[in-house]
């Protein structure tokens, strides 16, 4: 039975929701503990496809910043590689849980999951099975954001979520700011206007372009993936609002 107002849902998950906090690699635990509020999430009835991060391995950006040695469009394609490996932990983990999955990659790599095709992975959705999106969009220079906007266009997703470590979008930084203001709704244009932080640029102008509602929310409070898959208020909501009211704080 569905319990939802979504039929298809893109989910986004940092690779740092593997890690413990402030730590990188992979936690097995905290891979599991996402993995189970992914489940509950699904079991809503809901189509879920996650496109999953690589940054708690790997950032192609940061990763070359300190070594000459190696091109940046090489660290990319091993920032698009440790998405593969996040990859194959959630799936493992998610299926432990009794849930059916795929695991799809913008890279070929036969023999370890298989090669994402838009029309295998909507028919993997129709079936009930939870479509995990790995390598990001395959290409270097983008982050997996943008790969998580690509895929919520094409897949014919409702909205994109995307799973944070924070409450939603703010004002400033709250982690170093403790007076930053939580927005709990925002337009494409006031998230680009006054530069902040939901998503990189190009994923914002994708979204923007064709209307993809983007819900940023915090993964860490328990229950709340499956909250935001139920349609309840949680986090910010950025979407095509069209008036030009500036963005509202929350009380
Ligand atoms: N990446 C890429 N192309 C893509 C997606 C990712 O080159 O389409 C690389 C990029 O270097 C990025 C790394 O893979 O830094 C890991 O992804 P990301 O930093 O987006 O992971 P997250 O921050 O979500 O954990």
């Amino acid at each position: 039975m569905s319990s939802t107002p979504y039929r298809r849902v893109l989910l986004k998950l940092s690779g740092e929701s593997f890690a413990r906090a402030g730590e990188r690699g992979i936690a097995m635990d905290e891979v599991v503990h996402i993995a189970r509020q992914t489940v509950q999430a699904a079991s809503r009835g809901v189509e879920l496809a996650i496109v999953i991060g690589g940054g708690n391995i790997l950032r192609g950006g940061s990763f070359t910043a300190g070594n000459a040695a190696i091109q940046e469009a090489t660290a990319h394609y091993m920032g698009m590689l440790a998405t593969v490996i996040n990859g194959l932990a959630l799936q493992d983990a998610v299926e432990s849980l009794g849930a059916q999955t795929r695991l799809m990659t913008a890279i070929r790599m036969d023999g370890v999951a298989e090669p994402y095709i838009r029309r295998r992975a909507r028919r993997h959705l129709e079936k009930g099975r939870i479509v995990i999106l790995a390598a990001g969009t395959g290409s270097p220079y983008v982050t997996t954001d943008t790969a998580a906007a690509q895929r919520a266009l094409e897949l014919g997703a409702d909205i994109l979520m995307k799973a944070t470590r924070v409450d939603g979008v703010y004002s400033d930084d709250p982690e170093k700011n403790p007076h930053a203001l939580l927005y709990r709704e925002l337009t494409y244009q006031q998230v680009r206007e006054q530069n902040l932080r939901v998503m990189d640029a190009t994923a914002i102008s994708q979204c923007m372009e064709h209307g993809m509602p983007i819900l940023v929310f915090n993964y860490r409070r328990e229950g709340n993936i499956e909250r935001a898959v139920a349609g309840e208020r949680v986090g910010t909501l950025v979407g095509p609002r069209r008036d030009e009211e500036p963005a509202t704080p929350a009380d």
